[in-house]
């Protein structure tokens, strides 16, 4: 896994400009598409939603 490039920047879900952000893979809007970054603690809360799901699916294709 590589490491994540942190800068500064705005995150648009927190709106607080200047923080530390990193590329979390695009975001789609009434069919377009912008590169979306992400602060630490929304990777964070990202991280818990991405293991959760992928929790889900594994509880269902073991059934
Ligand atoms: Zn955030």
């Amino acid at each position: 896994m590589t490491a994540k490039r942190w800068s500064r920047g705005l995150w648009w879900l927190c709106r607080q400009p200047d923080q530390e952000v990193t590329f979390i893979g695009p975001i789609t809007a009434n069919g377009k598409t912008a590169p979306g970054f992400a602060c630490r603690r929304c990777c964070d809360w990202s991280h818990r939603y991405v293991d959760a799901y992928i929790r889900q699916l594994d509880a269902r294709s073991a059934s």
